[in-house]
Parts: C-alpha cells; sequence; structure tokens
C-alpha cells in the first residue's frame, strides 16, 4: 500500500476519558494505519498502549454483523424488521402490563452524547427514569459530591493546566497507568519543581514519581482529609479571605475539626501523623495546589463524603478558580463524562435538571412534545440488578455495556438477568452479558459513526465516519431512533442524523447550547459551559462564582465512617481493585487485542510477600480468592507494592466482580468495590 493512498483523518481515542486524538489512516474502505496527531491540544502526538493498539477492534474477526434472536441455549441470524418489531412489541407489552418502572435501560460511556441523549430520551418518554450508565459505578459520587459543595459535577482546570501547579496531591487514582497521557503532564510540572503528593494503597507506578506517598488504608481517605484540614486550621494556613467572601459552612467544619485528632487518624488511616502534617502543609503553602483523584476516592460507601471533603480541603485554602488549581477527577471512559451530561442518569434530566423538578423538568417535557415526563428518580445499575433479582424488572435494555464482568457481585446480577422476561444486548462483540440476551443487536463502533465526545476536562470533540460497520450492524443512534419511533414516539425520533439530535441538545442543556458539530469538528474542539455559538468554551470554572445558586461553595463537612466490610477470622485480608495500563473497562475490546491480550493475558492478584509466606503461597501460584459472594481462582503475584493485610486485582477479567461488594454509596448509590474482605488460599485444582 503507498502512503498516498491513504486519507489521514482526524479521530479520538476510544477507550479512556483523556480524549487524546490521532489520525487514522482510511484506505479503500479500511482502516489501516494510525498516526500521531502532535497539534492535539491534550495529546500532543502522545498515545498509549491502548491508544496505539486502536485499530485491532475494528475490522475483528468477532464482531456482530446481524441481529440475533435467542433460541433455547443458543441464537438465531433474524432480520432487523424482525428483531426491531419483536423488541418493541414487547416492551410495550411488558409496560402495559407491569407499569413503566418494570423497564429499565443502561446506556453507555462508550458511546456518543448524541447516543445516550436518544437512550435517556426514549426511557423518559417511556415512562420510567430508570435509565443510568457506568457513571454510576465510577465517579456518581463525583457528580454528586461536587455538585452539592461547588454547584458543577465535573473537573475544575484542564489536563493540561497541572503543567501550571506548584503542588499536586493525588489521591486514589494511579494515573501513570490509567491515564498515561495526562501523566505526561503531571510530569511537566515535575520538571518545573512541583511537589507531588500521593496516597494510594498501594505502590503503583504513580508513586515511583512522588515526592511523599503516603500508603493509607483502603476507605480510610475522610480521615486522612480531615485530618489535613485539622492541621491546615490549627496552624492558620487556611485561606481567610477566600472563605470569608466565596464559601459559606466554614464554622461547622471547624467545629468538626475540633473532634479530630491526629493520633486517632494515624490509627485509622496507617499514615504517620507526621506525614500527614508535611502533606497538608505542603498543599496548604503552595502557590497553586491541586487535587487529582479517580475510583480510588469514589468507589466506596463514602465515596460522596470523599469527594465532599476535597472540595473542602481546596475550599478552605482557596486552591480554586485560578491557573494550577482546582479538583481533578480523572474520568475512565471516553465519555462517562458527556453521557452524565445528557441525562442518562437515573435522577437527572439533561443539564443535571433533577428529575423532581418540576418547572424544569416540565420545560422539557414540552421541547419533547410530551404531556410529561416521570418525577421519581429511577433505578441505578446496582438497584437495577436487586428489582431483576426480585422480580420487580421485567425489561433491561443494554447499549455497550457488560454488567457480567463490570458491576460488582456478579453472581447476584446473573440471578437478575436469568429472571427478566427481556434483556436486549446492544453491542460490537458478543459480551459476557450478551450471551445471556433474549436479542442481540449488532452495533456500530466510534470509527463507523459520527458524533461528539466530551472528555474528562469537559472538552466536546467530534468523531466523523471514517469506514462502514461491517454486515449489517447500524449506529446506536439509527437503533435508538428506530426503536422509539416503532414504540409510539414517531416525532420524538424523527432525528436524521447525529448533528440534529445535538441540536436538540443544545435547547435542552445550557452548558451545551453553543456546541454544534462545525464548531466542535476544529482540532480540540470547546470545553464547556458553551452558552452560545459566540462562546470560545470555559476551561477553569469558578473564577469569580461557584455554581451553587448563591454561588458560593459550600463546605459541606464529613466526618470518617468505617467500609461496610472490615477484616474478620474468616476474611482476614482487605480486598482492593483497579485498573492496568494495558486493558480497559471489562476488557470487552482489549482482551481481543492481541497486542495487549499477550502482554496481561490473564487475571491475578496482588499478595505481600507476609501474607503470602503465612499461607504457603509462592509467586505463581494459582490461588483461590473467597469474599462473602463467592470466589474465583487466579495466579499469585507475590511483590512488594502492596502492604500486609492488603490484595490488589485487575478489574478487567471475569472473575474479580464475583468478589467485589454491592454496598451502596446512600448519596451517589456507587457501590464499595475498593473494599472487600476476602481470604485466599493455595488453590489445588
Ligand atoms: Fe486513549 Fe486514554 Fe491512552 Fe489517551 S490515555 S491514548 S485517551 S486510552
Amino acid at each position: 500500500m503507498k502512503q498516498a493512498d491513504i486519507n489521514w483523518v482526524p479521530s479520538i481515542c476510544p477507550f479512556c476519558g483523556v480524549g487524546c486524538g490521532f489520525l487514522a489512516g482510511v484506505d479503500r474502505g479500511r482502516l489501516v494505519a494510525l498516526e500521531y496527531l502532535t497539534e492535539h491540544p491534550v495529546s500532543e502526538g502522545a498515545l498509549c498502549p491502548k491508544g496505539n493498539a486502536v485499530l485491532d477492534t475494528v475490522h475483528h474477526a468477532d464482531r456482530l454483523l446481524h441481529p440475533l434472536k435467542r433460541v433455547g441455549e443458543g441464537f438465531e441470524r433474524i432480520s432487523w424488521d424482525q428483531a426491531l418489531h419483536e423488541i418493541a412489541e414487547q416492551i410495550l407489552q411488558i409496560r402495559e402490563a407491569h407499569g413503566p418502572n418494570a423497564l429499565a435501560f443502561l446506556a453507555s460511556a462508550k458511546c456518543s452524547n448524541e447516543e445516550n441523549y436518544l437512550m435517556q430520551k426514549w426511557a423518559r418518554v417511556l415512562g420510567t427514569n430508570s435509565v443510568d450508565h457506568c457513571a454510576r459505578l465510577c465517579h456518581a459520587s463525583t457528580v454528586a459530591g461536587l455538585a452539592k459543595t461547588l454547584g458543577a459535577g465535573a473537573m475544575t482546570n484542564p489536563v493540561t493546566d497541572t503543567v501550571n501547579a506548584d503542588c499536586i496531591f493525588v489521591i486514589g487514582s494511579n494515573f501513570a497507568e490509567c491515564h498515561p497521557v495526562a501523566a505526561r503532564w503531571v510530569g511537566d510540572a515535575l520538571e518545573q519543581g512541583a511537589f507531588l503528593m500521593v496516597a494510594d494503597p498501594r505502590v503503583t507506578p504513580t508513586v515511583w514519581h512522588a515526592d511523599l506517598h503516603l500508603q493509607l488504608r483502603p476507605g480510610s481517605d475522610v480521615a486522612l482529609i480531615n485530618g489535613m484540614m485539622k492541621v491546615i486550621v490549627q496552624a492558620g494556613l487556611h485561606n481567610k479571605k477566600f472563605i470569608a467572601s466565596r464559601t459559606s459552612g466554614f464554622e461547622q467544619l471547624r467545629e468538626l475539626l475540633k473532634t479530630v485528632e491526629l493520633s486517632e487518624v494515624e490509627e485509622i488511616t496507617g499514615v504517620p501523623a507526621d506525614a500527614i502534617e508535611e502533606v497538608a502543609r505542603h498543599y496548604a503553602t503552595a502557590q497553586a495546589s491541586v487535587i487529582v483523584w479517580s475510583m480510588g476516592i469514589t468507589q466506596h460507601i463514602t465515596g460522596t463524603d470523599n469527594v465532599m471533603s476535597l472540595a473542602n480541603l481546596a475550599l478552605i485554602t482557596g486552591h480554586l478558580g485560578r491557573p494550577g488549581t482546582g479538583l481533578m477527577p480523572l474520568r475512565g471512559q471516553s465519555n462517562v463524562q458527556g453521557a452524565c451530561d445528557v441525562g442518562a442518569l437515573s435522577n437527572v434530566l439533561p443539564g443535571y435538571v433533577p428529575v423532581t423538578d418540576f418547572e424544569r423538568r416540565r420545560q422539557i417535557a414540552a421541547k419533547w412534545d410530551v404531556t410529561e415526563l416521570p418525577a421519581t428518580p429511577g433505578l441505578t445499575v446496582v438497584e437495577m440488578m436487586n428489582a431483576a433479582a426480585s422480580g420487580g424488572l421485567h425489561s433491561l435494555y443494554v447499549m455497550g455495556e457488560n454488567p457480567m464482568v463490570s458491576d460488582p457481585n456478579v453472581q447476584h446480577v446473573r440471578q437478575g438477568l436469568d429472571n427478566l422476561d427481556l434483556l436486549v444486548v446492544q453491542d460490537i462483540f458478543m459480551t459476557e452479558t450478551a450471551e445471556l440476551a433474549d436479542y442481540v443487536l449488532p452495533a456500530a463502533l466510534w470509527a463507523e459513526k459520527s458524533g461528539s465526545y466530551t472528555s474528562t476536562e469537559r472538552r466536546v470533540q467530534w468523531q466523523p465516519t471514517l469506514v462502514a460497520p461491517p454486515g449489517e450492524a447500524l449506529p446506536d443512534w439509527e437503533i435508538i431512533c428506530e426503536m422509539g419511533r416503532r414504540t409510539g414516539y414517531a416525532d420524538q425520533f424523527a432525528l436524521a442524523s447525529p448533528g440534529a439530535i445535538l441540536a436538540e441538545i443544545n435547547t435542552v442543556s445550557p452548558a451545551y447550547a453553543g456546541i454544534t458539530p462545525e464548531r466542535v469538528q476544529a482540532l480540540g474542539g470547546l470545553i464547556w459551559p458553551c452558552p452560545d455559538e459566540d462562546h470560545p468554551g470555559t476551561p477553569i470554572l469558578h473564577e469569580e462564582k461557584f455554581g451553587t445558586e448563591d454561588g458560593l461553595g459550600h463546605i459541606t463537612s464529613a466526618s470518617y465512617r468505617p467500609p461496610a466490610e472490615t477484616p474478620d477470622e474468616q476474611y482476614p485480608l482487605i480486598l482492593t481493585t483497579g485498573r492496568l495500563v494495558l486493558h480497559y473497562n471489562s476488557g470487552s475490546m482489549t482482551r481481543r487485542t492481541k497486542a495487549l491480550l499477550s502482554r496481561e493475558p490473564r487475571l491475578f492478584v496482588e499478595i505481600s510477600a507476609a501474607d503470602a509466606a503465612e499461607r504457603g503461597i509462592e509467586d505463581g501460584d494459582l490461588v483461590r480468592v473467597a469474599t462473602r459472594r463467592g470466589h474465583t481462582d487466579c495466579v499469585a503475584r507475590v511483590v512488594p507494592t502492596v502492604a500486609a493485610g492488603v490484595v490488589f486485582m485487575p478489574f478487567h477479567f471475569s472473575g474479580t466482580n464475583i468478589l467485589t461488594s454491592d454496598a451502596l454509596d446512600p448519596t451517589a448509590k456507587i457501590p464499595e468495590y475498593k473494599v472487600a474482605a476476602c481470604q485466599i488460599h493455595k488453590s489445588f485444582q
């Protein structure tokens, strides 16, 4: 093939939330090559191993090509017309027999803004708010915690702004592995003399670069942050002017901090008091300090408290609304921010309008030309599985998610899915969840359709169509429009293109009002809020005032609460989970990518030398890991990077989430993936 034959098209990586750009090389209808895009404002030509392997899934032999219907233990190929007709009929029958809340829908952080918008619109015009997606499993507590404290559930400053920070406090994030291209900006900051502090139960590749590492116990984050704030306030290092002019709630926090003793914090967290003091002083006294976090903070029953506590830390020190400061929750999937923005959450409509807000709900109903929309929050992801298992949910329509691998307590998920009258899965591959479905619909992947995606830093970018979908696969937005029409909403789903759908989003989500396909097709897109078509976007939030109704930052005190499970005699270790640089989410794509799978082919558990020796386990042994919910077998890696009493497993393989806990944060309803009491012994199979 001659290079001259290739058409190079700017594209965005479909994996994590960093939103890196690259040039996709198209030749005679096939995606054949990839070239670095040095002009991209975030990635500047860099890609991580997943981004470099992005082409492998596009023309993959496992792609779903035709609609399938379950027959006994297998599937038969059926036409699109038959599939759409039968699914629509069954959804309407279930609604008629059991009411609209017998239906539930899973949108997808891998799909575009337009597709997520359509999915939540379809659920709501059918009469239910039970539409949710994996943000509920990763950053729902970020959205809830930041909305409550700052009035906007999103990252405050762009990833690239990290370079302007003097002090970077990373807690519960292994960004060197999980968001590697974002880590480059931290590297640049370090070269300029920034101070890096990492709080993490493991010695991760992120820790290798740190000036200070706090190896805290999983689930002790609120205690640590309150300890830091105690040091800051006691030493008078809080920003009195900022607190007086821009915040409320400081006095309540001051009262709470009077009850915090550093010796107790040391006992709870396992972090020496002098290290807590050092971190607190560095954070408070730097000219510009930024806090970075990820799922190590959010996936706890105290996830919302954790996030609010981090916001409190920034508010009492005034490290917000300026370059190099702020709060940076790094989102896991390419469009998890956008899927939340356009309302694919069971408690909010597009633009984060609470479903309980009568007036604004009425305005959206009028835009959608329906007389009313449901007024009570719907089921969240985990609640859907609970309702399915107990018989309260009859139909689940899944777009691009794989709960049989990604949800906690997978055996319980299996019970729920088996109990449904109708399970529809729309995806690019036959996933572990699709194998259980009544109907499987073949979807186009990122390169086979156009649409907008919003990265972790609120940057909305456009992905153009590069190649045609294989077989009879269709873009998700086309399938949902057809389902909407066939379930009685022809006018509401008379939307002919992603551009037309984005135009409708402009009218219901003020932050997206000025975002058009033409504008976001320009390299780098636009960062919301972008309230009109002349607006340049808003890289830094909260410069003058916060997004709350009174414009103040709401300091919202939280006391330490222990995790739902603590070790005992039967389950003496703490299992925590996380990501690997070579895999993504439930692995449905990266486990089909030879270059990645060959380097990280199977599930493992990391265990300390002390815990391994106590159990007669050697590196490479096959072991059985068990929790109160079940067990899984995997290979032991005896490592110096986890503390005694803690073990770690990656979540990209079937098996890990058999073990994890579905105990929920009461506000955000996010499950506590990060702490499960477990036992390990050598497997003799
Ligand atoms: Fe893709 Fe994220 Fe890697 Fe960038 S850092 S190449 S967006 S997976």
